[in-house]
């Protein structure tokens, strides 16, 4: 059951699951304040589960972090070549508050994409066992050691 194939580029940028490309992650609109940060448990379509552990999304702080520096970056050397440099103090803030549920997703997103293969590979590919097997396991070797 080794199925490597993973979900593409076309994918994160429509906030896809992250293996089949098919389930969204969030549920509500990137648009509606309320509701732009509320994430799905597991993948509607494949029922991979979103957050493998507790707090796994803690991570997506660094990528947020990226994602802003970047845009930074990238704004400064627009407003330089616009020859707008002058308000780039003022436009660029803003510019970066206007993105920020976009942001947001996609540094979950890239939680998911990157870090959640490598981290989980096994829970991801479905190789071997998931958490609920685990925990199956955990208990059946209890009960072999009372047995001892
Ligand atoms: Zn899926």
């Amino acid at each position: 059951m080794a199925n490597k194939k993973r979900a593409g580029v076309w994918s994160f940028l429509n906030s896809r699951c992250p293996r089949c490309g098919k389930g969204k992650v969030f549920s509500g609109s990137m648009f509606n304040l309320q509701t732009f940060a509320n994430t799905l448990g597991e993948c509607p379509k494949c029922k991979l589960s979103y957050e493998p552990e507790t707090g796994f999304f803690f991570g997506a702080m660094y990528w947020s972090y990226a994602l802003i520096v970047g845009s930074i970056i990238i704004g400064s050397i627009t407003m330089s070549l616009l020859g707008m440099f002058d308000y780039a103090v003022y436009a660029i803030p803003l510019f970066i508050i206007f993105l920020l549920p976009l942001l947001f997703r996609h540094s979950r997103l890239l939680m998911l994409y990157i870090v959640y293969p490598l981290m989980y590979h096994d829970l991801f590919y479905g190789t071997k066992r998931d958490k609920n097997n685990l925990e199956e396991e955990s208990e059946n070797d209890e009960e072999i050691e009372e047995v001892k």
